[in-house]
């Protein structure tokens, strides 16, 4: 799907929900699908100065607030950084993020089991989790392929 058809859904998604992707949302959202990488907030700040000077970290900060409470990205706590997440029904589901050590790129699983069994574990000691964040370091296919000699 295109970057444009993904905002255009975004857009439906948090009309339904109640709250416009503004404008400002819109762009901070683009910026995000179009990287390809996580981006921390000042990275986006950065990036949205070239079209919007008179941008500040809260003017990013509020727009990352709505995309993340929409669930429209993820944020990688780990890296500090905001990756749009890939479920399309942008349910309350619980990520995992693969994070490349070498390449730096970040893919999201949406692996019910894992969430399950998690969630299976933390209830047998009585905890009750109200979020589950995890977050896996190694290679990606792609460097793991490179180091192989590129076979
Ligand atoms: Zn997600
Ligand atoms: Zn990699």
């Amino acid at each position: 799907m295109s970057v444009a058809a993904q905002l255009e859904e975004a857009a439906r998604a948090c009309a339904r929900e109640g709250g416009a992707l503004t404008e400002l949302r819109r762009q901070v959202l683009g910026l995000i699908l179009e990287a390809g990488a996580p981006l921390t907030a000042y990275q986006l700040l950065d990036r949205l100065k070239e079209t919007r000077k008179g941008a500040v970290p809260p003017t990013v900060y509020r727009a990352l607030d709505f995309l993340l409470a929409r669930r429209l990205i993820h944020k990688v706590e780990s890296l500090n950084a905001f990756v749009p997440c890939i479920g399309p029904a942008h349910d309350g589901h619980q990520a995992q993020f693969l994070i490349c050590r070498s390449c730096g790129s970040v893919t999201e699983i949406a692996d019910e089991a894992v969430a399950r069994a998690l969630g299976e574990a933390a209830s047998r000691l009585g905890f009750r989790p109200s979020s589950a964040l995890i977050e896996v370091s190694g290679a990606c296919v792609q460097c793991v392929r490179g180091a192989a000699g590129g076979r």
